[in-house]
């Protein structure tokens, strides 16, 4: 059975994932197999990234990801947040206009999110850009009495007329209730409140920054000077792309109270279903175990992870910033530490020598001029083994079924990337020792950097361009190998020693293998 037809059997044996809503290990079943509607909430473009924030978009991707994966037809919408206090706040300090100053920071979100193979959403939507949408939907929230202008000039969500209101945060709302209004986006759990859907516009404050949407309130017609409220903004992006209901919903636990439990009192009350079926909430990034704060000076962005670690080269810092995120259960908080990362780039190079080595030996039994000795030995030894060139053996047949099959029970159990990495570094070793034993056939060969590449698709951390890194080495440099081999059997370790020298002066480095020495270019 090939790769595909393989995934597409398996994922009828069940995808389970923890819903926040129910708290519980659920069967994943989509509203419809078409499409697969995935939200998440998008970052608040007033400064960079921080490596918190960007491990959350990196747990986005991967369940993303590991749904295409499994074969489903995914689309995914998020917001920008380029309306909110501190993007108001920021942008009058530092002189320019809000959609300026949201734009930069917004590009450089996206950027970090390419360096970390992040795919971006299929929509991606400003709220700037959803202005009449909110102000539908809370015109229909004012009409039904789900919302009232107060006195302070803005509106509010009455919490108390949504029944259902504290059912995904699992606040009891006997003791909570209460009659406090809070214009504030952020605020405890202890202060549950009606909160602002739309913020009676400050001059002092908002300067240039106001919107217009029109009401109905008592009878009479409104268009009024304000701005939105936190929440709403995801409940009309929502709407707008995806209609009443979704699939799953994403985001940092963080957003449970009150960003997405608002969500869902605006978004049901407006619609009258269920929002979303599954929520899915990552756990908090913290620097050795601590919380990032700028003021105990454990706060980065991966900027500032680069400069901290000058001598490694920002490609590896990236991959092995992603590997971290796949070894680490999503629901977890991910403790970062540069002692962490430091293994983690190590396995990532370990990785590439593996993929190096696959080229190599793809490389040899495809008989291309590469003329180093122990690769013809290599070539030579496969050719005289049990397996003929082009075979593809029942056994090796039966490992690779294997190795998927439990590769995808792990991602299947609520996105266990750390258990799939797991798995992907026994293949690693069987690839590694089988390869020294010169056991795969070119066909075998062949198929395990496809199966590599089917992986990748969801971890994406491999480098295949380092398949293609198998330079033709200089003739000379071989005969100087040669010399040196030779030296080494009759023991002349001196001599052996100042032809590896004098390769090290010309940029070649010696590697001993069990397969006998090579050379290589240094990189
Ligand atoms: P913000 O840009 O503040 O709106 O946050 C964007 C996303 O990052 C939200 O989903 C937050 O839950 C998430 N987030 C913020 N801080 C952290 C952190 N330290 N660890 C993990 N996720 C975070
Ligand atoms: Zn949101």
């Amino acid at each position: 059975m090939c790769i595909v037809n393989y995934i597409i059997f398996w994922r009828n044996m069940s995808l389970h994932l923890y819903n926040t809503l129910t708290r519980e290990l659920e069967r994943f079943k989509p509203l419809k197999q078409e499409e697969v509607k995935v939200y998440y909430c998008g970052p608040t473009p007033y400064n960079y990234a921080h490596i918190g924030n960007l491990r959350n978009y990196l747990m986005d991707d991967i369940v993303v990801r590991t749904l295409r994966f499994l074969w489903y037809k995914v689309r995914t919408v998020m917001n920008v947040t380029d309306i909110d206090d501190k993007t108001i706040r920021e942008s009058q300090k530092s002189g320019k206009t809000l959609q300026e100053f949201t734009e930069f920071y917004t590009e450089k979100f996206m950027t970090d999110c390419v360096q970390l193979s992040i795919f971006p959403a299929d929509i991606i939507a400003p709220i700037s850009t959803l202005i009449p949408d909110m102000g539908a939907i809370i015109d229909w929230l004012i009409a039904k009495w789900y919302a009232y202008l107060a006195e302070d000039g803005s509106i509010y969500y009455s919490v108390a007329k949504f029944k259902k209101y504290g059912q995904l945060a699992h606040l009891d709302m006997k003791w909570m209730i209460s009659s406090v209004r809070i214009n504030n986006d952020e605020y405890d759990k202890e202060q549950v409140a009606d909160f602002a859907l739309w913020k009676a516009y400050d001059s002092e404050n908002d300067g240039e920054n106001a919107w217009e949407i029109e009401v109905v309130i008592d009878w009479d017609k409104k268009i009024i000077k304000w701005r939105p409220g936190w929440h709403i903004e995801c409940s009309a992006c929502n709407i707008k792309f995806f209609g009443a209901q979704i699939d799953i919903h994403m985001g940092g636990c963080d957003l449970i109270f009150p960003h997405h439990q608002n969500e869902v009192a605006q978004t049901e009350a407006y619609t009258g279903k269920q929002f979303a079926q599954y929520w899915m909430h990552g756990g908090h990034l913290l620097v050795d175990n601590k919380k990032m704060s700028k003021s105990a000076n454990n706060f980065y962005t991966l900027q500032d992870i680069f400069k901290k670690n000058s001598d490694i080269s920002e490609v590896l810092i990236r991959r092995g910033f992603r590997l971290m995120a796949l070894q680490n259960q999503y629901r977890e908080n991910f403790n970062f530490t540069f002692e962490r990362l430091g293994a983690a780039i190590n396995t990532i190079k370990g990785l590439d020598e593996m993929i190096r080595r696959l080229g190599r030996y793809q490389t040899t039994l495809i008989g291309e001029d590469i003329d180093i000795e122990w690769l013809e030995d290599l070539r030579e030894r496969n050719a005289k083994g049990r397996l003929k060139f082009h075979e593809i053996s029942r056994e090796f047949r039966d490992n690779q079924q294997s190795f998927i099959q439990e590769f995808i029970e792990r991602l299947e159990d609520d996105f266990d990337t750390l258990g799939a990495m797991t798995i992907v570094f026994e293949y690693q070793t069987y690839i590694n020792t089988s390869i020294d034993d010169a056991l795969f056939s070119l066909e075998e060969c062949k198929s395990i950097i496809d199966f590599l590449k089917t992986w990748n698709e969801v971890i994406a951390i491999f480098d295949f361009e380092l398949l293609q890194n198998n330079e033709i080495i200089p003739k000379e440099m071989i005969a100087l190998l040669a010399e040196r081999n030779e030296a080494k059997l009759n023991k002349n370790y001196a001599v052996a020693d100042r032809i590896r020298d004098t390769l090290d002066t010309m940029w070649y480095k010696i590697i001993d293998e069990k397969n006998g020495a090579r050379i290589e270019k240094k990189k």
